[in-house]
């Protein structure tokens, strides 16, 4: 067992029956859970070249961005529709419960960056693979994609063949 796991907390039943939701907030409550966290995150993505992280809303803000601040890179946000203030790309995307849109600003990667994509949890995978289609749509390069848990269950990795897939905790 990862010594992070002790800090996730399972709710049953959440959002609808049958559903274990796993809550990230009691493990960024605590400053030890915190760290572990983070940490172990940043040694998934250390060795790899790339230039900014992109995180999605809103986990992915919270973990994405001390990931960014400790390897010197950018931060870049992927939004819920209509958040962002400036021009945007969207794409729309299954969820694990229902439908919905994100976007980015068009000129938040530049061609050629080198991207790694950062969220708290891969469930079915749609919402890393509509990220995916936003950076890729703005020329820039996926080098990895960053998840502190991960629904093996559910089978993200396979929306997400040919793409660097790392997450400290997996779940059945
Ligand atoms: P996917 O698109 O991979 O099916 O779902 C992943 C998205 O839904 C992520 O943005 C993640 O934050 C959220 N999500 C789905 N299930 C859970 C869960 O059990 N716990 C948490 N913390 N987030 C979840």
């Amino acid at each position: 067992m990862h010594e992070v796991e002790k800090y996730i907390r399972s709710i049953p039943d959440f959002p609808e029956p049958g559903i274990i939701f796993r809550d990230v907030t009691t493990v960024m409550k605590d400053p030890n859970g915190l760290k572990i966290a983070i940490d172990s995150m940043i040694d998934k993505v250390k060795d790899l070249d790339f230039d900014v992280v992109v995180g999605l809303e809103a986990r992915g803000f919270a973990l994405g961005t001390p990931i960014a601040y400790a390897l010197n890179k950018g931060f870049v946000l992927v939004r819920k529709k209509g958040k962002l203030p400036c021009e945007t790309i969207s794409e729309e995307y299954d969820l694990e419960y229902g439908t919905a849109e994100i976007e980015i600003h068009v000129d938040a990667i530049k061609p050629g960056q080198r991207v790694v994509i950062t969220d708290d949890l891969i469930a079915t995978g749609g919402t890393v693979k509509a990220a995916i289609d936003l950076v890729e749509r703005l020329g820039g390069v996926v080098v990895g994609c960053v998840f502190l848990m991960e629904l093996a269950g559910l089978k993200g990795r396979e929306k997400l063949e040919g793409y660097r897939v790392d997450s400290v905790v997996a779940y059945e």
